[in-house]
């Protein structure tokens, strides 16, 4: 029996959904319905700190406003960390992690020079301890461990973005999969859960395409298939950068609250992606039968003061 192609939409409950990020998973919901995958819906909750208390129920309702659906239950990632630690337990006793207690300074100060646009410090070989690569039990779930990198690029070709060479053990260098909170770091988190909930295509922003070279790596230490990757470009605000804050509230909820319908977000969604060359309401139903991946721009796309006054304006 061959198996279902199966996605995930994955938020971080860390703030509220907006308009970038409702475009990626309109995009991740409309292949998915076109192309008969199964979808799924993943809490990733695991980054301490970041996680805002109600975050995840308030992203759900949103995206069931827009009219945004997924099959079967949601998976709440801090529910249970054993997946987790099962495949941490592999990776340290099959001599592919070291334990690491050096301080972000200490990295730092060890980096050869700082990576241009990189916005992590890589972890330079020199630091790796002399057992590092030793098999041991993992005892201690309040320790950062890392992956150690193997020396080599490594290829992803991405069905939107086509191929691109990551040399991961240059950048970011021996990456850390598990962390003293005692919760695993996002791209174990991720690798486990992909496979384990039949995840074969990932539709998400190009800010982690280079996290997908990771992700194949630890896969492949862990005996676990690879994804099709399709990576999107970001939403910019009008200075070239990635929509946040200062760009205005870009929020759905924000709209919501100011009576907007859906489909009048959807009018704006659709049209960065290639659907209408103008703006103009849509509804959801009219958004999946339209939706044309091979119309979607390549490039990324900017939020503009009109577009945001149009929104408003209803
Ligand atoms: N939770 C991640 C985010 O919201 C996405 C992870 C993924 O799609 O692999 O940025």
């Amino acid at each position: 029996m061959t198996q279902q192609p199966t996605s995930r939409l994955a938020p971080s409950p860390t703030g509220a959904l907006h308009l970038g990020n409702a475009r990626t998973f309109l995009v991740n919901w409309a292949m998915a319905r076109q192309r008969g995958w199964r979808l799924h819906m993943r809490i990733e909750d695991l980054d301490g700190p970041r996680i805002k208390a109600g975050a995840a129920a308030h992203m759900i309702d949103t995206l069931r406003w827009l009219g945004l659906d997924w099959d079967g239950n949601e998976l709440v990632q801090s529910d249970d960390l054993t997946p987790y630690t099962d495949a941490l337990r592999k990776l340290c006793s099959d001599g592919s992690t070291f334990r690491c207690e050096l301080s972000r300074t200490a990295i730092s100060n060890a980096a050869s020079a700082p990576q241009e646009g990189a916005h992590e410090t890589a972890f330079a070989p020199t630091l790796r301890p002399n057992d590092a690569g030793e098999p041991f039990a993992f005892d201690d779930a309040k320790a950062n461990i890392r992956f150690l990198v193997p020396e080599g690029t490594v290829s992803i070709n991405d069905g939107f973005c086509g191929s691109s060479e990551h040399d991961v053990a240059a950048v970011p260098g021996d990456f850390v999969i598990w962390t003293r909170r005692g919760t695993p770091a996002y791209q174990l988190a991720v690798v486990v859960d992909d496979a384990r909930q039949g995840v074969t295509d990932v539709v998400r922003g190009d800010d982690l395409l280079p996290s997908a070279a990771r992700q194949l790596l630890l896969a492949r230490s862990l005996d676990l298939p690879a994804q099709n990757w399709w990576h999107l470009p970001l939403v910019l605000g009008e200075d070239g950068h990635r929509l946040a804050k200062r760009h205005g509230d870009t929020r759905i909820a924000t709209y919501r609250e100011l009576g907007v319908r859906p489909q009048r977000l959807l009018g704006l969604l659709a049209m960065w992606c290639g659907l209408t060359d103008q703006l103009e309401e849509l509804t959801i139903t009219e958004v999946l039968d339209q939706f044309d991946l091979d119309q979607m721009p390549r490039g990324p796309i900017t939020l503009t003061r009109k577009d945001d006054q149009w929104l408003r304006s209803e």
